[in-house]
């Protein structure tokens, strides 16, 4: 008895001494980044080594609950103010929490696009409100090509306000052979003009291109591949099929996708299809159950952040057909309950680790275990 307590407490006295000097290292080393649930808009934090920030959008307008999970994030990564903010484009899933934001959280510098090109858009009416916080912030518009000043990150936009980067990516620009096999899609006004960014952090590179639609995908991506391969896609437009081509999804070789899709919004067949037929795909993580994937079209529930709160008896096998938005559509399910989001921590080296904080589950992903280690 005397024995084993005195070999826990060695046990237990080792693991307090190592612990601190661990988290110091990886908070030091690793690049975090938060892709938060604002229930089938976009928020995706990024933290550099040095605990500089950049936020991609600030989720729904929402009395403050979209606002409130980008601050708890925040606060989570030891933030005191959001160095960055791109607005990817004027929607309200987008923009909407922006007004709630700010008066919680300061933010220092605004990137957008340009102006709001579509009067009618769902986030059209921020505009003027838009203006007057970043006039008194730094405000930049984002040209692709052009590099967002963050130490020890390279951030790079691809494509803004309807434009893509002329030029490839250093190492690409190979043909693309989905190219031959597009099908245009189509496109509402503001999607289009999403800010585009690719990140690159060691050998670490994840990209986010807000909602950019598959006609664009194509202009970006086609004859040739002008970003290369990259470890992550980060949002793919909550999984939508106006974006998720082949052209982009297949060509850019991911081994994760992180999509930020709603309850009833996104995940939805055909780009379900496209990312689980994607060369070197391992996983996709989900920040929410999505009702339009049916059994036949989920993920693991280890790799969904968000359950509903209002559980059907049992799920169907087909997806279920989302009503055509309008008055007297009923509500997407419920989803009031916790929040969670996930983080990926990436190293220098390559390595990088998602962590779904709903139930704990986290895998690593190192550069030697690549399914087609020889493409990367
Ligand atoms: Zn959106």
């Amino acid at each position: 008895m005397m024995r084993a307590s005195f070999v826990f407490a060695a046990i237990l006295g080792v693991t307090i001494v190592a612990a601190p000097a661990a988290a110091q290292t990886r908070a030091l080393k690793s690049l975090q980044i938060y892709v938060i649930d604002v229930e089938g808009g976009n928020a995706t934090l990024i933290v550099s080594p040095a605990g500089e920030s950049l936020l991609i959008d600030t989720g729904n307008p929402s009395s403050g609950r979209d606002a409130e999970r980008i601050v708890a994030a925040a606060r989570d990564a030891g933030l005191t103010q959001i160095d960055h903010l791109i607005i990817t484009h004027y929607h309200a899933d987008h923009i909407g929490g922006l007004p709630e934001l700010l008066p919680r959280f300061p933010i220092r510098h605004f990137i957008d696009h340009g102006p709001n090109i579509d009067p009618m858009g769902s986030g059209a009416k921020l505009e003027a409100a838009y203006k007057e916080m970043y006039a008194r912030a730094t405000h930049t518009v984002a040209k692709p090509g052009a590099r967002l000043p963050i130490t020890g990150v390279d951030v790079q936009v691809v494509t803004s306000n309807g434009e893509v980067i002329a030029k490839p990516l250093p190492g690409a620009g190979q043909p693309n052979p989905y190219c031959a096999r597009f099908k245009p899609g189509t496109n509402n006004l503001e999607d289009p003009m999403s800010v585009g960014v690719h990140i690159t952090f060691g050998r670490f590179r994840t990209i986010h291109l807000g909602d950019l639609t598959k006609n664009k995908e194509f202009e970006l991506m086609c004859p040739a591949n002008r970003l290369g391969t990259v470890d992550v896609i980060l949002g793919v437009h909550h999984g939508q099929a106006t974006s998720n081509s082949e052209v982009i999804v297949h060509a850019l070789r991911p081994r994760v996708i992180i999509m930020n899709n709603g309850t009833r919004k996104g995940g939805e067949p055909e780009v379900m299809q496209t990312i689980f037929s994607s060369p070197g795909l391992e996983d996709l993580w989900q920040i929410h159950f999505s009702l339009l994937s049916g059994q036949e079209h989920t993920v693991p529930g280890m790799f969904i952040a968000n359950i509903a709160d209002d559980q059907p008896a049992a799920m169907p096998i087909a997806p279920i057909t989302a009503p055509t938005p309008g008055p007297g559509t009923p509500p997407p399910p419920a989803h009031n309950g916790p929040a969670y989001w996930f983080k990926l921590a990436a190293e220098p080296d390559g390595t990088y680790t998602v962590t779904n904080t709903r139930n704990g589950f986290s895998k690593t992903y190192r550069p030697g275990d690549a399914r087609e280690s020889g493409t990367r």
